[in-house]
């Protein structure tokens, strides 16, 4: 597994965005790394997904939440749906903390909102709960309540296949602090479908990062928040068994860009919109790698002032060993930003045949795969 450093670049483009071309990109790679051509750089996509997390839409906008987060939002689901600003995705998975929340009665009112806000879509939404979906009280039936009725009772922990790629969603938003009966039973849980689907590549969505995405020491204090990663270790041992097929692992929660690599799996967190560096992540997938290219809102939506890794949540700004100037610390560095994953041998998508799919008669647009129905070559 190789990574390809980046250069970070201004193209013409919305105003605010980082993100550079991908062939300027490989081109920057080869001529200032000096390092092998990436893997082929050509092609088309099988498929493209946009990842958006941290949102916190909030129907009572300006009291407690996030400055111009319902604008904020609004402006990337309709990105998405138009193609205005970057090719329309095949779906979009939305990583938690979609909704602001924070008292049982606002779930309700913030979920309708954002179920209104995703109509325009046109393409599949597949929700991942955080912990601001359900106050962090993970299992809860009376917290899942509100989430459950926006979205169903089978989109808490759940899987769906795309292109030969198996997604699982998991519901880890209360990682730091449920007790040991609702663990294990997320785990088994995870366990089963890893189990019955090997060799199928797969990416694990879930709101909280299952490993530190800075020095964990610095980001412990700069988050401020036990639940700067799940540290249920076993979570993150069962996903590490499968990593012959376990290709990458996307969260939020952390409002902070990063990825590391650990035992041959990407762990991808993504600031997202609400808070600086507002942050989504697009992701194009061939049968040889995937693309990730991460862009920053429109200038007109960037809100400095939303940072909780620094000024003015904190009385100053922070870096680690990785990162060493706050804007890296916050945005991550250029090659965490616009990055290639190869895809080994074993991941390689296009040796793959979609799982076979049950339609759900009530959304023709959704994709279940149950244990039991795949089809194995
Ligand atoms: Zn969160």
């Amino acid at each position: 597994m190789k990574h390809h450093a980046l250069e970070e670049t201004e193209v013409a483009g919305p105003p605010g965005h980082w993100s550079i071309t991908l062939f300027a990109a490989a081109m920057l790679a080869v001529l200032i790394a000096g390092c092998s051509a990436p893997a082929r750089q050509s092609g088309t996509p099988l498929f493209s997904f946009l990842q958006l997390n941290d949102t916190h839409v909030d129907a009572d906008e300006g009291k407690d939440g996030y400055e111009k987060a319902n604008e904020k939002a609004r402006w990337l689901i309709e990105a998405a749906a138009s193609g205005r600003y970057f090719a329309r995705p095949d779906f979009v998975v939305g990583v938690g903390d979609l909704i602001h929340g924070e008292r049982i009665e606002n779930l309700g009112p913030d979920l309708q909102l954002l179920r209104e806000m995703l109509k325009p879509l046109r393409v599949p939404f597949h929700p991942v709960v955080g912990n601001h979906e359900v106050i962090q009280q993970e299992g809860s039936a009376k917290h899942e309540r509100a989430y459950r009725e926006a979205f169903g009772d089978d989109r808490v922990n759940y899987t769906f296949t795309h292109g030969g790629v198996l997604f699982i969603a998991l519901n880890n938003s209360g990682a730091c602090c449920v007790g040991p009966a609702i663990v294990k039973a997320r785990n088994d849980w995870l366990r089963r479908e890893l189990e019955c689907a090997p060799g199928v590549p797969k990416i694990i969505l879930c709101h909280i990062p299952l490993i530190p995405l800075r020095e964990e020491a610095v980001l412990a204090k700069s988050f401020g928040f036990r639940s700067y990663m799940d540290h249920d270790g076993e979570t993150l041992k069962i996903v590490e068994a499968h990593s012959d097929s376990v290709i990458a692992v996307l969260s939020g929660h952390l409002h902070l860009t990063g990825v590391v690599q650990r035992k041959g799996i990407y762990h991808i967190s993504i600031a997202g919109t609400a808070s600086y560096p507002c942050d989504y992540a697009l992701y194009k997938v061939f049968a040889d790698r995937i693309e990730v290219s991460v862009r920053q809102l429109p200038s007109r939506l960037v809100t400095p002032k939303t940072n909780i890794h620094g000024r003015p949540r904190h009385p100053r700004d922070f870096v680690d060993g990785q990162h060493k100037t706050p804007r890296q610390y916050i945005a991550g560095r250029p090659d965490e930003r616009a990055f290639t994953i190869p895809l080994s041998r074993n991941h390689a998508v296009e040796h793959h045949r979609p799982l076979t799919l049950s339609l759900s008669p009530s959304d023709g647009e959704r994709e279940y795969c149950r244990c039991g129905v795949l089809t194995k070559r």
